[in-house]
């Protein structure tokens, strides 16, 4: 139902609605509350020639200092109600403005489900959660995701996208790819389990109740959720108290060639995971840490100290400092390892 007035907003700040805090300003600001609202919005656009850009928590978007020459649409869709229930699992519709992390408490503190407790303290929307395939400690939204609900920007229609529409990969999706900024994403329809979840976890989170002496089998959806809860505030800024992104850069991929090589000039152990296809993830922020820039200030932004894939906006004075920064890491870890690494956050 549509009960607030549609208001469009000139030349606001667009730092302010994003966790990394810099850019320019958006020419046009709107806030989207119900999808009834949408045709309005695509005629104002529309009318005006302007490109669309959706906006949701924007803790994973970089704004350049020029701003956006448009619309920028903020999701505030909101809505949780359940879909489908049977003995196994719980089917939850999700407005896309929905805040992920209330989320995933209420899911696993009030109705004891699995499925989302490791990916809880992600900052963002419900919404976003398809874009990139957001996922850590050994959960991915691809594991979850049944459909989503989406106005397709050029045909001005509805429609329903499953899990193989989305073409979900590691950080991944149609979204990032041949489909980005063709949809207005609504809701999301997701799947959580009442069986409780069984090992293998995620090495951080065994290794995490091994240091405490608590056995496997007997941990709970809410102490798993409790575990990572720790184990990200060590390592993770607080958004509420220092601009990042989260992780800044992407784990690279190498081939088995590559992969061997650095074995004999780092040694056995470096972080390394083999892929289905032969190549290897490698670990990012190792190399960063390697070239020596974890914790150093560069052009005011600093690679997080617990986690040097992170970049932290300590004092840049603007977009073009995080370029500099951005730069200067991509030059110091090729010149070490020559591997390119590639930034994860989308830039407007
Ligand atoms: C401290 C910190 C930790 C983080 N940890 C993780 C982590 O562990 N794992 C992980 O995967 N990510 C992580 N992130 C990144 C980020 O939280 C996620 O990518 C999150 O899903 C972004 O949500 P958002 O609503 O803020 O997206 P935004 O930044 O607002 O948008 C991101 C992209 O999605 C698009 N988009 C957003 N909503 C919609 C919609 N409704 N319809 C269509 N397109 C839309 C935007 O256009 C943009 O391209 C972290 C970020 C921070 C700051």
């Amino acid at each position: 139902m549509k009960d607030k007035m549609l208001e469009i907003k000139q030349n606001l700040n667009l730092a302010n609605y994003t966790t990394m805090k810099l850019g320019g300003a958006a020419q046009h600001f709107a806030t989207l509350n119900d999808e009834a609202e949408i045709p309005e919005l695509m005629k104002f656009a529309k009318n005006q020639n302007l490109p669309i850009f959706i906006l949701g928590g924007g803790s994973n978007t970089i704004v350049g200092d020029a701003g956006f020459a448009g619309l920028v649409i903020k999701n505030e869709i909101l809505g949780r109600k359940i879909a489908y229930e049977d003995e196994t699992s719980v089917e939850f519709d999700l407005g896309a403005g929905e805040n992920w992390d209330k989320f995933v408490h209420y899911a696993v503190d009030k109705k004891n489900l699995s499925g989302a407790e490791a990916m809880v303290m992600i900052p963002g929307t419900v919404g976003a959660l398809p874009i990139q395939n957001v996922g850590a400690y050994g959960q991915e939204t691809s594991d979850i995701f049944v459909s989503l609900k989406a106005y397709n920007l050029e045909t001005g229609k509805f429609e329903t996208l499953d899990a193989e529409a989305c073409e979900f990969g590691y950080r991944d999706s149609i979204f990032r790819a041949h489909a980005s900024g063709k949809y207005i994403i609504t809701s999301v329809r997701l799947k959580l389990f009442k069986k409780p979840p069984t090992p293998p976890y995620y090495a951080a989170i065994e290794k995490y109740f091994t240091d405490r002496d608590i056995a496997l089998e007997d941990v709970t959806t809410q102490e798993i959720m409790n575990a990572v809860v720790k184990i990200r505030s060590n390592k993770l800024p607080n958004p509420n108290e220092i601009a990042s992104s989260g992780s800044f850069f992407k784990n690279a991929i190498i081939t088995s060639e590559k992969a061997s090589e650095l074995r004999q000039e780092f040694g056995e152990n470096i972080p390394l995971f083999a892929l289905e296809n032969g190549d290897y993830k490698i670990a990012t922020g190792w190399m960063i840490d390697k070239a020596a820039l974890r914790g150093k200030m560069i052009h005011g932004m600093r690679p997080h100290s617990g986690n040097a894939l992170v970049l932290t906006n300590i004092s840049a004075k603007n977009y073009a400092d995080l370029a500099a920064a951005r730069t200067e890491i991509q030059q110091k870890v090729f010149e070490k390892f020559g591997i390119k690494i590639e930034q994860e956050p989308l830039e407007i």
